[in-house]
């Protein structure tokens, strides 16, 4: 198997696996509990906070582990705001962000919020010229990913931190989900208020995920106990949080390497497919180094994601979120490319994992799709 969709999500890394299941065995007991086991749970939980929060540079207190970064998206965007409703009521988003964050913001417009959402330049960027022309005296939010998921785009979250930092009372929310292990950011040094990752797009298990308080007090999502600083009420993943630690530990100490070799692959493949009639490339240059994203003009994008499955090789249309939707890409279509073109959008995501041999075997694939599909004569009505 080859596997290319990990912008969906990774394989989980075997010792983080057993991470996950020598504490689900062995430190079953509710943190909460006053007994040992509850005390040797909460040990460990306080114990994976603060090995998450040195890799992430904030304090053990800002860490609140949530079920993933749908999860965290909400808590910041509509936490945030609620909690500020009666400082201002508008936010400032991108509308090329994940549906988690855009969704957030559409619930809060229907509730009386308004909500700007800039549009990206044809690569995808947005500027903090944008951030700055849309402030006004009643913001309280500028939520901004860091990497587009569908694109690679980098968003420049530091400059728009800077320009941020004459908005004292704004908080600032990046989504870092895609942006982690591939292209380095630094809270300590960045005015990032809130921040957001997601463990299964790192090699952990799914349902684990960060949202990063360092700033900025927060409405809780739903109500109960008093776990993750009163933020997020339910019995703590203790599995899940040390297997996130563990995660992201692997993927730090690794990452330097590993971006490099996803870049290398990810030129290659852009120059390779580049040479293929009717093939445009999506992703801008300066992109992240594990995602492409290209179109075909006549090819229709279900028909290559199906023949490559036969072979095993594994690859996405559009984002996992919006791949069933059948509309082609929003992303793409934010940029604005033309509505054909997003709907002939195919991205490859790579990993730590992908070798020189996996890309080599998807482009021989790739030759022998292409010239099967364009020959029985598939081709896309557009
Ligand atoms: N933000 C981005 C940029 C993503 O790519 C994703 C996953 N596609 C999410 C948020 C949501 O992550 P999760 O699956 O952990 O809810």
């Amino acid at each position: 198997m080859i596997y290319l969709d990990n912008s969906a999500t990774t394989r989980p890394w075997r010792s983080v696996l057993d991470t996950y299941i020598k504490v689900s065995e062995s430190y079953f007991g509710n943190p909460s509990s006053l007994h040992p086991l509850g005390g040797e749970a909460d040990k460990l939980l306080d114990q994976s906070r603060a090995q998450t929060a040195s890799l992430l540079g904030v304090n053990k207190k800002d860490i609140i582990f949530t079920s993933g970064a749908t999860e965290a998206n909400n808590l910041a965007v509509k936490g945030a705001a609620e909690a500020r409703k009666h400082q201002g009521s508008h936010i400032i988003t991108t509308s090329v962000e994940h549906p988690s964050v855009l969704e957030a913001a559409a619930a809060l417009e229907q509730k009386g919020w308004e909500v700007t959402r800039l549009s990206p330049d044809k690569n995808g960027e947005i500027s903090p010229e944008q951030v700055e022309e849309a402030l006004r005296m009643d913001t309280v939010l500028v939520s901004c990913m860091h990497v587009n998921n569908e694109t690679g785009s980098i968003l420049p979250v530091e400059k728009i931190g800077e320009c941020l930092k004459k908005h004292p009372k704004v908080l600032f929310h990046v989504d870092y989900v895609q942006g982690i292990g591939k292209v380095p950011l630094s809270m300590t040094e960045s005015r990032i208020d809130l921040l957001t990752i997601s463990g299964h797009k790192f090699h952990c298990v799914k349902g684990t995920g960060v949202l990063a308080v360092r700033r900025g007090r927060l409405e809780p999502l739903f109500h109960g106990g008093t776990q993750e600083n009163r933020l997020r009420a339910g019995t703590e993943n203790t599995a899940g949080a040390a297997a996130l630690a563990k995660a992201m530990r692997l993927l730090l100490d690794g990452s330097r390497e590993a971006a490099g070799r996803m870049r290398s692959l990810n030129l290659l493949l852009e120059e390779k497919l580049s040479e293929w009639k009717g093939v445009e490339i999506n992703s801008p240059k300066n992109r992240a180094p594990h995602i492409l994203n290209f179109s075909v003009a006549g090819i229709k994008p279900e028909t290559v994601v199906q023949a490559l499955a036969q072979k095993e090789i594994y690859i996405s249309t559009t984002s996992a979120c919006s791949s069933k939707q059948g509309s082609g890409s929003r992303v793409l279509q934010a940029m604005p490319l033309p509505k054909e073109r997003s709907e002939t959008a195919l991205r490859i995501s790579l990993s730590e994992e992908t070798t020189r041999e996996d890309i080599d075997a998807f482009l021989l694939a790739w030759e022998e799709i292409y010239e099967t599909t364009a020959r029985k004569g598939k081709q896309y009505e557009i």
